[in-house]
């Protein structure tokens, strides 16, 4: 390590091969991938080329975040139903707006990767033959989805991580990422390397900065969770979203943020078996008091009401095409609608749904044929809902336990919540970004489309990991980074670099307070709801507001001060990219699709008591425009256009329908023009 001073500020400088941001799932498989083709290809100290640099180790959706049992969706692993690669990437392309060679590749690289997982120690479950059992969701017939337990995202996390940390590479912890160093311009702009102020150290006149050069940068900060303000998402999980537009970098399908259910005390989905168990769900005045079965007012009978509690279970999350007609997203409507009044919203396992003026009793025997024959199946015919829920999953009860919450004697307070982006930045193929040599994977890489199968994301990062680490070892090397000839550009970007950091310190509001104001508007205007002049409105003081940031800074004092306004600028600029794709689709007239609604005075009205709290008017929704499944938007940053962004359209890239005789797909390969 070197160290370099520039302005009043020493920076430790250190080199690499390749520079993993983040350190979650996604990361963690990528840097074990890295190092195990660079072995293959004889580098004896493969470890030590690369590093993996995080805000923190603990953090990250990866390793804080789960459900009753959290969803891994690979290829159908059933003895006795066949599944292939390109039956699979048809139910990742169905909801549009999604890339075929994308969807390909995650379908071909899903069992290796699934494998691999199991390999390094996740526990999958498996019969006594050692088929690894899967369950179905929403009527997949090849039960494609399965589950290590409610943290199964925190398990890959952690063996990964045993395997990165046998294998030397070094983690270096609490590095708040504050800018992507871009060096040269048009096809040779590449970024260089990765500034982060010490979390720990960085204060007010000391930014403790790090410069990670990598010939190679691999992005894996996850989404932009820090975003919202009702958000299931980790406390902390901020992303480089805003850094990320700033390089340069393109974003796709960024509208298509998912929604849906989750306990806010601790962050929690409620999807599974939380739902299928049934419980009671009821509002209360902000002090507690006034108890309320709000559901029955719009449910015609109980039986109606119960099956559509328990079918949110796995139609999460919230879908605007599963509302008309009592279906389960109207549960999500009716949740929402309670909370605009300022009411709160709880589950109650303790309890059956209570019935209505005109409604009867809960009884088991009268919900609806999918309801019954599940839980008839599954032995879950208990009395009340915990003991169904014990029957079915104790591990969810357990979870909230250890994090305080005893749903034996408590009920569970739970919103409509911010809780995955399908979009992201755009990447190729292999994962790589529009620039060379920075590859995207992740929550951060933009490979979903409108809608996707439940625990497809975490299928995504692995496959999309294995991807770039074969690209770079295979076609960019493994030699660390050799900026000499460039290093009067870096020097001039690392100055830049201290004065922006240097300029953020001197404002009136804290980065504290601009981060909730952020938050608020991005839940209210960017959220499940949507409306053209609301989104517009929205966009403008998000723009207004990273000019203010720029302009006048934000109040810095102590140490943790820094931090916050480096966040806050950060997600000043990347919301404002987000509302500048959700006010250009609005503007194509796209409807209500994926996981958010969109308000029409023209639209269908959903019920009379159901209101638009902006209008006091009943709320009506616009459908979806289907003929735009068949283009993906895309934004990026433009520093002199009035909104900052620019957005255009272009159409999603096929499926790959080539294939090629063993003989010249063998020459391809050895000739590494597989890569090209
Ligand atoms: C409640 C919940 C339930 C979910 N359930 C499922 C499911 O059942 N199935 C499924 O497939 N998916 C699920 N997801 C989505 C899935 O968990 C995530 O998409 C996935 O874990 C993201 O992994 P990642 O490695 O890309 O990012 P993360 O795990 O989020 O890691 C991000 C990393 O980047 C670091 N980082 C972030 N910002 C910065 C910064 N500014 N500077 C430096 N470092 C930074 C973080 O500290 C962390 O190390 C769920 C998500 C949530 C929130």
């Amino acid at each position: 390590m070197e160290t370099k001073k520039i302005g009043n500020q020493t920076i430790n400088v250190h080199n690499y091969n390749t520079v993993i941001v983040g350190a979650g799932a996604a990361s963690m498989n990528c840097a074990v991938h890295l190092y195990e083709f660079a072995s293959q290809k004889g580098v004896a100290d493969a470890g030590e080329r690369i590093a993996v640099i995080t805000a923190g180790l603990g953090l990250g959706a990866s390793r804080m975040s789960g459900s009753d049992k959290q969803t891994y969706y690979k290829m159908g692993t059933s003895p006795d139903v066949p599944d292939s690669a390109e039956e699979f990437s048809k139910s990742l392309t169905a909801g549009g707006c999604c890339h075929g060679d994308l969807a390909l590749a995650e379908g071909i690289g899903s069992l290796r990767e699934f494998y691999h997982l199991v390999e390094v120690g996740v526990p999958f479950p498996h019969n006594p033959m050692g088929s690894y059992i899967g369950y179905k969701t929403d009527h997949d017939p090849y039960e494609r989805a399965t589950s290590a337990g409610p943290k199964t995202s925190r398990f890959m996390s952690e063996c990964l991580q045993r395997q990165v940390v046998g294998y030397g590479i070094r983690i270096f912890d609490n590095q708040e990422a504050v800018r992507l160093v871009t060096i040269g311009s048009g096809d040779s702009k590449r970024i260089a390397g990765v500034v982060t102020a010490d979390r720990k150290k960085a204060g007010k006149s000391n930014f403790a900065m790090n410069l990670f050069l990598g010939a190679n940068i691999v992005l894996a900060a996850g989404g932009p969770g820090e975003m919202y303000e009702t958000s299931v998402y980790p406390k902390g999980q901020v992303g480089i979203h805003g850094l990320a537009f700033e390089a340069g970098l393109i974003g796709e399908n960024l509208t298509e943020s998912q929604f849906g259910l989750a306990s806010t005390k601790f962050r929690w989905n409620v999807s599974g078996t939380y739902m299928q168990a049934v419980p009671r769900i009821f509002s209360t005045d902000a002090n507690g008091k006034d108890e309320k079965e709000f559901l029955t007012d719009f449910f015609p009978t109980m039986s109606k009401m119960a099956t559509n509690i328990f079918l949110k279970g796995y139609q999460w999350p919230f879908d605007p095409q599963r509302i008309e007609n009592l279906q389960s997203s109207l549960v999500d409507i009716l949740v929402f609608n309670e909370t605009q009044k300022g009411r709160h919203v709880f589950m109650d396992f303790l309890k059956n749904p209570a019935p209505g003026p005109k409604m009867k009793q809960f009884d088991l025997d009268e919900l609806e044929d999918e309801a019954l024959n599940y839980l008839k199946a599954t032995g879950a015919l208990q009395a009340t809902p915990i003991e169904r829920l014990a029957h079915m999953n104790p591990l969810a009860i357990e979870i909230y336990k250890e994090n305080g919450i005893d749903l034996y004697s408590e009920p569970l307070e739970i919103a409509v919540c911010a809780q995955h982006n399908n979009g992201g930045f755009a990447v190729s193929r292999w994962w790589q970004s529009n620039i060379p040599h920075t590859f995207i994977i992740g929550e951060m890489a933009g490979t979903h489309g409108v809608k996707r199968p439940g625990g497809s994301a975490l299928n995504a990062g692995q496959a999309g990991g294995l991807r770039a680490a074969e690209y770079i070892v295979n076609v960019y090397g493994d030699e660390v980074a050799d900026y000499t000839s460039q290093q009067a550009q870096i020097d001039e970007k690392l100055k830049e670099c201290v004065n922006k950091v240097g300029g953020l310190v001197g404002g009136k509001r804290s980065g504290v307070e601009v981060i909730k104001e952020i938050q608020h508007r991005m839940t209210t205007s960017g959220g499940h709801i949507r409306e053209l002049n609301d989104a517009k409105k929205a966009l403008a003081d998000e723009v207004a507001l990273f000019k203010s940031i720029e302009e006048g800074g934000l109040k810095v004092a102590d140490t943790g001060e820094l931090i916050a306004a480096v966040q806050a600028r950060n997600l000043a600029l990347g919301s404002a990219g987000y509302l500048k794709a959700v006010v250009a689709l609005l503007e194509q007239a796209s409807g209500s699709r994926g996981s958010h609604l969109v308000l029409a005075e023209d639209g269908v009205e959903i019920h009379p008591d159901v209101i638009d709290k902006a209008t006091g008017k009943p709320l009506k929704f616009k459908p979806e425009n289907k003929a735009l499944r068949d283009s993906i938007l895309r934004t990026g940053y433009d520093e002199g256009s009035p909104d900052l962004f620019r957005c255009e359209n272009i159409k999603p890239r096929p499926l790959p329908a080539e294939r090629k005789a063993f003989e010249p797909g063998w020459q391809d390969y050895r000739e590494g023009k597989i890569y090209e």
